[in-house]
């Protein structure tokens, strides 16, 4: 059986002290989380040695945002999978749209990403999915496809097992229109069939693939409660303590 993983990007919002506020918040309501459910934060990168000390003790996990691909070295501005742990974090996301969109991040430098964390014990969750443009074209399996297979080139099915997927449809991210459960049901079971064909059945059985995209209280039970849907990515909605509570606690044991 899979467990449920609900983590929370901050993306760029959250100095210090209002880091502090959301951490103990999200702390108090995680007490009372389903105990099939991991609830995992992902705060900007000045707030993660803070949220590692609060966080100690207690069953909320840290995770960061984005990490480089080198181990160190004359990169201005990026940050190493050495410094995240050293502030606590287990999660590192990789491969986010707006790092796709933005920053110009490819497959190929997530599949980099990606290796480099699992080599040095962070558990990467690589975000995939497609756009408006390429969902109303029919090529959303097709995209998704090209990026599974990208962002997992060469991974050994060991590692494989430490691996969340994230399906973050491009369209429904931050824009308060989310994929219905049908259609993030049907590209997660894509996504785990097109798993089971790289690896095989039972490791894609126990891979967590989390929805991502406008997930909100009001419409996470649904989501969750799919067969192939293992939890989310949830962007707007975990900067309130008792928004992201409303989501983490609706998750149904399956
Ligand atoms: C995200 O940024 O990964 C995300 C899903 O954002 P939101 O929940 O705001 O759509």
């Amino acid at each position: 059986m899979r467990k449920t993983v609900i983590a929370g990007n901050w993306k760029m919002f959250k100095d210090l002290k209002e880091s502090e506020e959301l951490l103990q918040g999200v702390k108090a309501q995680a007490a009372s989380a389903p105990s099939s459910v991991t609830v995992v934060v992902c705060p900007p990168f000045t707030s993660l040695s803070l949220a590692g000390s609060l966080l100690k003790g207690s069953p909320v996990k840290l995770g960061a945002q984005n990490m480089s691909e080198h181990d160190e070295g004359a990169f201005t501005g990026e940050i190493s999978w050495k410094m995240l742990k050293s502030t606590g974090c287990e999660y590192v996301i990789l491969g986010h749209s707006e790092r796709r969109q933005y920053y110009g991040e490819t497959d190929a430098k997530i599949n980099l990403k990606a290796k480099k964390a699992l080599a040095n014990g962070l558990l990467p969750i690589i975000c995939v999915g497609e756009t408006l443009k390429e969902r109303e074209g029919g090529i959303t399996e097709q995209i998704v496809t090209t990026q599974i297979k990208g962002v997992l080139d060469g991974i050994s099915a060991p590692d494989m097992e430490r691996v969340t997927i994230a399906y973050e449809p491009v369209w429904a991210i931050g824009t308060g229109k989310n994929a219905t459960p049908a259609q993030a049901q049907e590209v997660h079971a894509q996504i785990r069939g097109l798993i089971s064909k790289l690896f095989s059945k039972s490791l894609a059985d126990k891979v967590v693939i989390q929805y991502g995209g406008s997930v909100k209280p009001d419409n996470a039970a649904e989501l969750l409660a799919q067969t192939d849907i293992d939890g989310a990515l949830v962007g707007g909605a975990c900067l309130k303590a008792d928004s992201f509570a409303g989501i983490f606690k609706s998750a149904k044991k399956k």
